[in-house]
């Protein structure tokens, strides 16, 4: 009995094999006994996956496309009208080809008859944040306002400046590419976290389901290791989801802060006492996944900056690998990329913020510790 509890269900799913992942989609959903949107025919239905870079499935960047699939083929069983869309912030003005096909949202797009695009093609709208932390004023994508339902497909994965990505961050790829520079700019972890946290809860999605059959760890989303988890997740409630599955992977209580931000802002609930877990038993899979090495957490910030010379870690171009082809260049919020034949990053003008890696399809930048960092957490 959930006694009024939030529903979050789990449900084991070891192989991106298509029968496994459907089976555990419907049984996900099954559990979750009737606390899912009621998608009528002709409605229509946004599913918004993670796809952060034109990488394919395997690297464990973008949401699975058999996930994806499962979701789709589900909603569209029950009439509605399906599109598939994401906003990588460094395609922005082109087309989404090559991102769909890369990911494999393409090949399922023309089996299951629905559309891809990415939600720029549609624009964006202004919507308010009554209580807002950061942020009372957002431009959300238009696919995102105005679906019917919105489905909200995240990875499970670490993340340089969240420490975690998953339902509440997932929806960051809706927030229009002039706000996610201002986003970036407005300081430490902390503030970001609650700008995040201000965009989801100005339109959560009406159901969440999450890649974790494999997660990633270490310097995510996008430069971290690939690593077994073996779950599918799902819930109406997506601070919810986030919450059990931070708990899962082993992040202290409190550290993932877009949780904790999103529920304050009354957009879902945090509490683990007031969530019940369906599928499996939370105890059976916890596990400890390495979090970024981005973050001080056990100094206060000022110190931090303070000691900038010798306990630092930042991002650093490996220029065998650069392709100069711009795209870091594109989104760094605070102009300090020069791209020549390769890139170069102003040290005095980074911010640390780790979008260049996020956007780099190339693996050219990496993170650099000082030797004081590996001591120091
Ligand atoms: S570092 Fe990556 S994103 Fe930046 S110019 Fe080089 S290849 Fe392109
Ligand atoms: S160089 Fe990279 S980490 Fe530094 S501010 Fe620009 S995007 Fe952020």
């Amino acid at each position: 009995m959930n006694e009024g509890r939030t529903v979050v269900s789990l449900v084991p799913c070891e192989t991106y094999e298509a029968p496994k992942v459907e089976y555990a989609v419907r049984r996900a959903l099954d559990l979750l006994d009737g606390a899912v949107p009621l998608i009528q025919p002709g409605a229509t239905v946004l599913a918004k996956p993670n796809l952060l870079q034109a990488r394919p499935p395997e690297a464990a960047i973008t949401t699975h496309p058999t996930v994806v699939d499962a979701v789709v083929g589900w909603a569209a069983g029950l009439g509605g009208r399906v599109v598939i869309a994401d906003q990588p912030t460094y395609s922005l003005g082109r087309s989404a080809s090559r991102l769909m096909e890369k990911t494999g949202m393409a090949a399922l797009a023309d089996r299951r008859g629905v559309a891809t695009e990415l939600l720029a093609e549609a624009g964006y709208v202004e919507c308010r944040v009554p209580g807002a932390h950061q942020l009372p004023m957002v431009h959300l994508a238009q696919r995102v306002v105005e679906s019917d339902i919105v489905i909200n497909l995240p990875k499970c994965k670490t993340h340089m400046q969240t420490f975690f990505t998953g339902a509440v961050k997932n929806m960051f790829g809706g927030l229009a590419p002039r706000d996610r520079m201002d986003l970036h700019c407005l300081g430490g972890f902390r503030a970001v976290s609650d700008a995040i946290a201000d965009l989801y809860a100005a339109r959560p999605p009406h159901l969440n389901v999450m890649d974790a059959v494999v997660v990633m760890e270490g310097s995510g989303p996008a430069r971290g290791e690939p690593r077994p988890l073996g779950l599918i997740a799902a819930s109406r409630d997506g601070v919810a989801l986030d919450r059990v599955m931070t708990e899962v992977l082993g992040f202290r209580p409190g550290m993932v802060r877009t949780t904790e931000a999103a529920a304050e802002l009354g957009a879902g609930v945090s509490d683990l006492q007031q969530i019940e877990v369906r599928g499996v038993d939370l105890d059976a899979v916890r596990t400890s996944i390495r979090i970024p090495p981005s973050h001080w957490t056990g100094i206060p910030h000022f110190l931090a900056r303070a000691a900038r010379r010798w306990l630092y870690i930042r991002p650093r171009v490996e220029p065998a690998l650069c392709r100069a082809c711009g795209g870091c260049a594109q989104v760094c919020p605070t102009g300090a990329i020069q791209v020549g034949q390769v890139a170069t990053i102003d040290r005095h003008k980074c911010i640390e913020c780790f979008c260049c890696q996020e956007a780099c399809s190339f693996d050219a930048i990496e993170v650099e510790r000082s030797w004081l960092s590996q001591y120091v957490s």
